[in-house]
Order: structure tokens, then C-alpha cells, then sequence
């Protein structure tokens, strides 16, 4: 069933182990994620970016295919539908679209007007029941566009922001989104650790899971971190195992040209990132 993310993260942070927030682009993503989920027993975070809700016509046909997937599908491990990097009116959409779970993403904003736009949603969503994630130091990589470095968010600012009542927090660490340069210089734990001490319990989410080494996601899960989004990789193994079925020549043989034979390969890849993600982030037979 669709569940805000607040319960699953908080067992996670008890239970030294992270969920992954796996995004979806479409019904065959989504699917492989679910089903994924179900069989390993783990709870799942489905992340939409707004791109991708625009791509999937609205946030609505969203919502309500994931929740009827789950009931058709049987689902019963917890799952929360959740608005990646959302602006101030695209968290208002989702919460009216029945999303379960929103972040706002205010990083860009100097720390006071993030404060008070953060503030204004954490109401909204705690009055609806839904879970919301908050920002501090911008992710680097490519977000709209623009290819930035991983800031380092200052641990005071991060307190400030967790204080307003926000379910999770996303810190940046020198974590960036996409695929991590080669003189990329790793996550910074020191002012992991330190905004640890401040903020306590309140769940951490590392963002640009794609890539980064296991060791360093074992010691972030160590020093808080509960919530660990991956985007690229599904895309990556996605596009790999579709580009070998055309140059095996498969989708000329018989029927192989039928959608539901052509995206198969794309998404069992899927279902074995995402099964390999569970089993590094502890989350399996957690639901
Ligand atoms: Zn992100």
C-alpha cells in the first residue's frame, strides 16, 4: 500500500540500513521496481522527478497507476510515491495528486527563503499525512541543465532546516547525480558526522547513489544515512541490456519486434540493479 516514507525511514535509521528511492519513468520501470520490492521483502521509495511526472502526462496518471499497480499486483511491502527535487508548485500538485511523500528542494534559495518555503509545505504535508524531504547545499551533476561540483552543506544550516519539522534530510556530501567523474574526490563523512551530532535521529538521504563505491555507502548508512536514491543506474542497465537484444539481431527473429519482447531485457536489468541496490542498503526482509 502507498504509505508516506516517515515509519519505513525511521526503522531504517533503528536499524542501521537504508531504503532505496528508485525513480520511475514510465509503467515497465515502474513494475520491475514494485515487483523487485515485493520479492525481496524490502520497502521501496518510488521517486518522480518533474520531469518525469511531465513525461507521464501528470502527476495524477502517476499516482493512480502506481496505486492500482500495487493492488494488482498484490503488493503489500510498504511503498511511497515520492516527488524528487520539487519546487514549491510542484510539491502543491503532488500533495493534490496523492502523492504520499514530497521533497522540496530550496537549496538554490539563500538559507532564509528556504527556511520559510520549507516551513510553509512541512505544515501542508504533515496536515494531509504525507512525509516530506528538505535540501541543504545543492547535489552536484546536471540538474536543469547546469553541471556543478558536490557543495558541502553546512552543518548549522542543516540543524536550522531540520528543525522545521522535515522528515528527512538531504545533506550535501560531495555527492553528485549522474556518473561520478574520475577525479571525483569521494564523500566528505567528516561533515557527515558532524551534522549527524546535531541533527540526531531525523533520517539523512544521500542523493547520486549511482556509482558510489560500497564501502563508502556502508559507512554513510553508519553515520545516519537512511535514505539513498539511485536514478541513472536503472537507466544505464536499462539501455545495455536493450542495446545487446538489437545487436543480437533478437528483435528481427519471429514476434521480436512485439513491445512487451523488446523491453523485456530492459527491465529484468532493471529488477537486477534494483534487487543488487536492496541487498548493498540492507532493506531486504525489512517490510
Ligand atoms: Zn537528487
Amino acid at each position: 500500500m502507498l504509505v508516506s516514507a516517515t515509519e519505513m525511514l525511521n526503522k531504517a535509521v533503528a536499524g542501521k540500513y537504508a531504503v532505496g528511492q528508485f525513480n520511475i519513468n514510465n509503467l515497465e520501470w515502474t513494475k520491475a521496481i514494485l515487483q523487485t520490492a515485493e520479492e525481496c521483502k524490502s520497502p521501496v521509495i518510488l521517486g518522480v522527478s518533474e520531469g518525469a511526472g511531465k513525461y507521464m502526462t501528470g502527476f495524477k496518471t502517476v499516482a493512480a497507476m502506481v496505486s492500482a499497480m500495487i493492488e494488482d499486483l498484490g503488493i503489500t511491502v510498504p511503498v511511497a510515491l515520492h516527488l524528487d527535487h520539487g519546487s514549491y508548485d510542484g510539491c502543491m500538485k503532488c500533495i493534490e495528486a496523492g502523492f504520499s511523500s514530497v521533497m522540496f528542494d530550496g537549496s538554490h534559495y539563500p538559507i532564509d527563503e528556504n527556511i520559510a518555503k520549507t516551513k510553509e509545505l512541512v505544515d501542508i504535508c504533515h496536515s494531509k499525512g504525507l512525509s516530506i524531504e528538505a535540501e541543504v547545499g545543492s547535489i552536484g551533476g546536471e540538474e536543469d541543465g547546469v553541471v556543478g561540483a558536490g557543495e558541502i552543506a553546512d552543518p548549522n544550516e542543516c540543524k536550522m532546516i531540520a528543525d522545521l519539522g522535515v522528515d528527512f534530510l538531504a545533506a550535501g556530501i560531495g555527492n553528485i547525480h549522474g556518473k561520478y567523474p574520475a577525479n571525483w574526490k569521494g564523500l566528505d563523512f567528516d561533515a557527515l558526522g558532524k551534522t549527524k551530532n546535531l541533527i540526531g535521529d531525523l533520517p539523512l538521504v544521500l542523493h547520486g547513489g549511482t556509482g558510489i563505491p560500497a564501502d563508502m555507502i556502508k559507512t554513510a548508512i553508519s553515520l545516519g544515512v537512511a535514505k539513498i536514491n539511485v536514478n541513472t543506474e536503472c537507466q544505464l542497465y536499462f539501455q545495455a541490456a536493450t542495446r545487446k537484444y538489437i545487436e543480437e539481431g533478437k528483435d528481427l527473429e519471429g514476434k521480436g519486434f512485439d513491445p512487451r519482447k523488446l523491453l523485456a531485457p530492459g527491465c529484468a536489468a532493471i529488477k537486477e540493479i534494483v534487487k543488487e541496490k536492496m541487498e548493498l542498503f540492507g532493506s531486504v526482509n525489512k517490510a
